[in-house]
């Protein structure tokens, strides 16, 4: 049997396009490398999202568990540890081809995201003899936080909001290697009025322990030695991706490696759109609202492709 649509990663673009394509009645399969969540999860699960309507506030696990029991509850069809290899063109279908399985589809969506991604190391000495020994990519869950001393690395928004839950169950640092963040003003002025310690225009010499991390070197803008203990760090200078598949599936991309869409979210690929972070244009504001917003237009493209409707 032929799905009506496969959509391809399950961050918030692709669980959205999923909500969308059942309201259609679309028989919908949404194929996921990893588990289900997309960065929400894999990355900052634990930061609180302040910009996603009708919400003041909420964790990045549960506004993801929230989509996630949205496509579940629609009868969305969700595989995790499914990798796409690659699109094929089949006779009058795509053929979505993962590792173990191979699917038919009359339309596909490519919500992926940054790909496979992973986050970027520092390569500061001890960094990686540390590693998951205090050493560490995303924060915790809060409640394993409660009287550690954690040391965020970063200046952006987000290493600022970790720091910031962190802060308000333990002793909490920040170190930037800038005089000035890189952050919302509102973030900034939060961390400004809260308890976090600020070590600005500071690099890393280097992380300290031998069975696990007790302090972290740091150099300030003089080269002068300021030695913190730690029993925490976390590491927060943003993520590496890999998006080699986009050029294997035959798409054209824009300038910045990534797939360039019609106004319906349509690719030069007959069948085949796109959403979410994957997606490049002028202006292009890589965020949770943009990516759903580009789903949902992703959507009605792929069914008025499948369903070839009376008004369409
Ligand atoms: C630290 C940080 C904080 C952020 N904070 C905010 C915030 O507060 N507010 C906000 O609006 N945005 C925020 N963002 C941006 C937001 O997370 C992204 O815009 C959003 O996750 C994009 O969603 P997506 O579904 O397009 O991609 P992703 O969330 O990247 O999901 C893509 C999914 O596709 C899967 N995938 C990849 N390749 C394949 C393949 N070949 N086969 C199958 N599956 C595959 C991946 O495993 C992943 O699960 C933040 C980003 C970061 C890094």
């Amino acid at each position: 049997m032929a799905y009506d649509v496969v959509i391809i990663g399950a961050g918030p673009a692709g669980l959205t396009a999923g909500i969308y394509a059942r309201s259609k009645m679309m028989s919908t399969l949404i194929l996921e490398s990893g588990t289900v969540g997309g960065q929400l999860v894999a990355l900052y699960p634990e930061k609180g999202i302040h910009n996603y309507p009708a919400y003041e506030n909420i964790q990045a696990r549960k506004l993801s568990d929230k989509l996630y029991a949205q496509a579940e509850s629609l009868d969305c069809e969700i595989r995790e540890h499914q990798k796409v290899i690659d699109i094929i063109d089949g006779d009058q279908k795509l053929i979505v081809k993962t590792q173990d399985n191979e699917y038919e589809a009359n339309s596909v969506i490519i919500a992926i995201g940054m790909g496979e991604f992973a986050p970027r190391k520092m390569d500061a000495p001890g960094e990686a003899e540390l590693e998951g020994k205090g050493v560490n990519y995303f924060l915790p869950l809060k409640e394993h936080l409660v009287g550690k001393k954690v040391v965020l690395f970063g200046g952006g928004n987000s290493a600022i909001e970790m720091a910031m839950v962190a802060d308000t169950v333990t002793e909490t640092a920040i170190v930037h290697r800038r005089p000035e963040f890189r952050a919302d003003e509102i973030n900034v002025k939060n961390l400004n009025e809260s308890a976090v310690k600020q070590y600005m225009s500071c690099s890393v010499k280097s992380f300290n322990g031998t069975d696990k991390l007790t302090s972290i070197t740091l150099l300030d803008q003089d080269k002068k030695e300021i030695e913190i203990p730690a029993d925490l760090a976390v590491i927060n200078i943003g993520i590496t991706a890999d998006l080699g598949a986009l050029t294997r599936w035959g798409l054209d991309l824009t300038e910045n490696g990534l797939v360039k869409c019609g106004f319906d979210m349509s690719t030069n690929r007959h069948g085949i759109f796109a959403c979410g972070d994957v997606v490049d244009y002028p202006g292009k504001y890589k965020q949770i609202i943009t990516g759903c917003g580009e789903a949902a237009t992703a959507c009605l493209s792929a069914y008025k492709f499948v369903k070839k409707p009376y008004w369409a």
